[in-house]
């Protein structure tokens, strides 16, 4: 038997980086991690928040 030496999870090609390497932020109302989109290419320095909903909901406390 011959063994590779690959590296694990290595994919070849793709576009823009791997989800391991793109950036994160947790959102303050959900408290969930969310990954770097697309469409927050030119303002991801400035989303806080991991979606619009969440960003309209911050104040509320209760809800579901
Ligand atoms: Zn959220």
């Amino acid at each position: 038997m011959d063994r590779r030496r690959g590296d694990p999870g290595q994919r070849p090609g793709g576009k823009g980086l791997p989800p391991s390497q793109r950036p994160s932020k947790i959102c303050p109302v959900c408290q969930r991690p969310f990954s770097w989109r697309k469409k927050w290419a030119d303002v991801w320095e400035q989303v806080i928040y991991c979606s619009e909903r969440c960003r309209n909901r911050r104040g509320s406390a209760s809800g579901g």
